[in-house]
Parts: structure tokens; C-alpha cells; sequence
């Protein structure tokens, strides 16, 4: 075992204003350490948009102080004497949104979900990388910090071949699309539409292609991304807001849409209008309003599929990091100090990352100085 004199220290949110930029740098006490668990130093962790509406309490109220951040990559400092998976120390590894499952744990009965390898289907327990209470009681801590502890079953290795700022954003939003892309069928003869070019909508592009879908669309409000989304590979771009016709031209072209907007004010009907029949709407965007309310029937004329889909369990990661390792998968991520954690909020708030911002840990001895201590 290596020395455990490292702290746990991040970037704290202590109220809902966490989300206008507010965050500050201080210590955190992670889980009581199991011999299940790992502790990683943190390297890189990912922004996303579920650190927003989390730190803001806009999917119900946060037990603050919260540290965020749900793609964290870094290496191996710490490995229990009953952790799974071969770890290492030194090992370049990641955790994605979810951090622990009932495994099997709680009740006298298996369970179905874990059992079967989709442990972020899990019924009885999920817990969120942060924002989370494992089952000993202690709070789950984020990935926009110094060190992160995880149970080992949710610590998946990086293949070489994958830079560590790209890997980190694949552990949420690539897999949060990759997954449901995958379990839906998306292949050769598919033509797949993708709404919300944001840091998921990028990745669904990506991974749509990789996995060989004849015809990618990009259904985005504006034009103005539309050079980026046919360099990413898409075949076709519809932009809402711009052109009055979309709804009728596109109309019964498509096999699956993969939906990512974080915002209800979006033409659902009309989406749901580009499908042909027995077509799939998978919503994986998790508005804090919920979603807005549509028409019964393009669902009922074209038998149409409505569902959704939770990130990915730890073999999805895994098959998911496989996959762009063979396809050369390359997200378009730009690297942040990590002392700039809140200005990467905002500007995620604000729509700006082209497409996916990640945090890089060269230090925060500049934040230190003004930290918190709980
Ligand atoms: P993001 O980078 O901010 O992308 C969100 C996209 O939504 C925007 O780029 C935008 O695309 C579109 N959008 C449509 N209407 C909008 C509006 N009124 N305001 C702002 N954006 C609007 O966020 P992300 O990280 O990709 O996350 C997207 C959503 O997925 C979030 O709600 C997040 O919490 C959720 N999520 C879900 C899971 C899951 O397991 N299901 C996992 C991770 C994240 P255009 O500009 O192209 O229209
Ligand atoms: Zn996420």
C-alpha cells in the first residue's frame, strides 16, 4: 500500500450560486476507505452538463458542499486487498457518473441489473460519482478535486491509445450516447439523428459513425455549428430556428434520434415527426423542467418507440473505449487548468465549449490559499 497522506481537496459548491461561477477550492472527507476501494490521483476530469444543474439544485435539492465532476481520469495511489479488476498502483484509470451499485448487497435477492452487467440500471442503489451517499454513509465527492476514492468495480483501466483529456470525457458523455446508440441497433443501413450539438450531441456523432450508421443528421437550433458537425462526420445538419420548412423536409427519414438537449424548449412533436414508423426517440437530455408535452400521435400512427437511457455501466465504458481505440474516435476537447473550474462553468452555462471542456490538475496551489476547510 502507498502512503495515505495525500487530502482530498476540490471545488466546493455550498449553495445553488455554486452554478453563476461561486464554487470554492477546500478540503473534503471522502468515504470512510473500504478494502473494496481505490484511490486515484486525479489527472483530468471532464465538465458536463449534469455538474450544472446539479450544483444549481435544478434536479432537486443538492446536499451541498458538493464537489462535481463525473469523468475523472488519474492514476492509481491506493488499491484495497478485496479490489476487483487487477488494478495497480500507477495504473491510468477512470470513473465515470456512477460510483457504486447495490452489487448485489442490499436484500436477501440478487439483483437483476447488476447481476447482468447493467449496474446503472441498478433499482436499489445508485450512487452518483458525487452528490451521492454510498452504502457505509459517506458522501460522494467529484472529480473537480485532488484525489477521488471509488469502489473498485466502477474503476475502469484506459487503453493506451487514448489521451487522457479525451478518455475523461468519454466516461460520461460518450458513454451516456454510445450506450443507447449500441442497445438500439445503430449500424450499417441506420440513418440516425442527433439533436443538441453539445458536448453528448458531439459524441453521438462520433460514435453513430464509428458504430456505422449510413446517414448521421444534426438537429440543432442554429446554423452556426453546422461546419463543425460535418467535420465530425454527420451527413446532414437541420437548424430549427433558421429554416421554416425543417419539420416537412426531414420528415420520415429517420430510424433513431438520439436527444441531448438540457432545455424543454424544444419542438418534441416535430422531432418525433422525423422518425419513420417504428422508429426510436431515445431521451438521454435531462431538463430541470422536465420535458415539454406532445402530440399522442406521431407515436401512434407510426408505432413509434419513446424511451430513454442512464449513462453506462462499467462494460459499456470499457467496450465504448475499445471501440474508439479501433476507430480512432476523436473528441473535440479543450483542456482547462483546473483553477479555472468556474470560469469552465459558465462557460458550459453559456454554450461555448467546442465541445467538451476538460479539467487538467497541474496543481492548485493559487486556489489554496483562499481555501475552505469543512
Ligand atoms: P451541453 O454541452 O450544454 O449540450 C446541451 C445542448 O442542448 C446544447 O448544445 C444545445 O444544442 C441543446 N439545447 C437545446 N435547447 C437548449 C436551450 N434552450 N438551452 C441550452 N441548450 C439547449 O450539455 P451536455 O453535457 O451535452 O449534456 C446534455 C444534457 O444531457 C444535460 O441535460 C445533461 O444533464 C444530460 N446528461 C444525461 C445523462 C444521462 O445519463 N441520461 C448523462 C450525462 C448528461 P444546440 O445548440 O445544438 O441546439
Ligand atoms: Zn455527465
Amino acid at each position: 500500500m502507498a502512503a495515505t497522506d495525500y487530502k482530498f481537496e476540490g471545488w466546493l459548491g455550498m449553495d445553488a450560486s455554486a452554478a453563476e461561477g461561486k464554487m470554492v477550492w477546500g478540503e473534503f472527507e471522502p468515504k470512510a476507505w473500504e478494502e473494496t476501494d481505490v484511490d486515484i490521483k486525479i489527472t483530468h476530469c471532464g465538465v458536463c452538463g449534469s455538474d450544472i444543474h446539479t450544483l444549481r439544485s435544478g434536479w432537486g435539492p443538492t446536499s451541498y458542499p458538493c464537489c462535481v465532476g463525473h469523468e475523472i481520469v488519474g492514476n492509481v495511489v491506493r488499491v484495497g486487498s478485496k479490489a476487483v479488476g487487477g488494478l495497480k498502483i500507477g495504473d491510468r484509470v477512470g470513473v465515470g457518473a456512477q460510483s457504486d451499485s447495490c452489487q448485489g448487497r442490499k436484500g436477501p435477492d440478487p439483483c437483476e441489473a447488476c447481476d447482468s452487467g447493467n449496474e446503472n440500471l441498478c433499482q436499489r442503489m445508485h450512487v452518483g460519482t458525487y452528490n451521492g451517499v454510498y452504502m457505509n454513509g459517506g458522501k460522494s465527492y467529484g472529480g473537480y478535486a485532488t484525489y477521488n476514492r471509488a469502489p473498485s468495480r466502477f474503476v475502469v483501466k484506459i487503453p493506451e491509445g487514448i489521451p487522457s483529456a479525451l478518455a475523461a470525457s468519454m466516461l460520461c458523455g460518450g458513454v451516456t450516447v454510445y450506450t443507447p446508440l449500441k442497445f438500439h441497433g445503430c449500424a450499417p443501413g441506420k440513418s440516425v439523428g442527433v439533436v443538441g450539438l453539445g458536448g453528448l450531441g458531439h459524441f453521438a456523432v462520433m460514435f453513430a459513425k464509428a458504430l456505422g450508421a449510413d446517414k448521421v443528421v444534426v438537429v440543432s437550433r442554429a446554423s452556426d455549428k453546422k461546419e463543425d458537425a460535418l467535420k465530425m462526420g454527420a451527413d446532414d445538419f437541420i437548424a430549427t430556428d433558421e429554416d421554416k420548412d425543417w419539420a416537412k423536409t426531414h420528415a420520415g427519414t429517420l430510424d433513431l434520434i438520439i436527444g441531448t438537449a438540457s432545455s424543454n424548449r424544444m419542438p418534441m412533436t416535430q422531432y418525433l415527426n422525423l422518425l419513420r414508423f417504428d422508429g426510436t426517440f431515445v431521451q438521454v437530455g435531462a431538463p430541470d423542467d422536465g420535458l415539454p408535452s406532445i402530440s399522442a400521435f406521431p407515436l401512434i400512427q407510426k408505432r413509434l418507440k419513446l424511451t430513454g437511457s442512464l449513462i453506462g455501466s462499467p462494460s459499456d465504458i470499457r467496450s465504448m473505449l475499445q471501440l474508439a481505440v479501433e476507430k480512432n474516435v476523436r473528441p473535440w476537447v479543450t483542456e482547462i487548468p483546473m483553477k479555472d473550474a468556474n470560469q469552465a462553468i459558465l462557460d458550459l452555462d453559456a454554450g461555448k465549449p467546442r465541445y467538451r471542456y476538460t479539467l487538467v490538475n497541474e496543481g492548485c496551489e493559487d486556489v489554496q490559499a483562499s481555501s475552505v476547510k469543512l
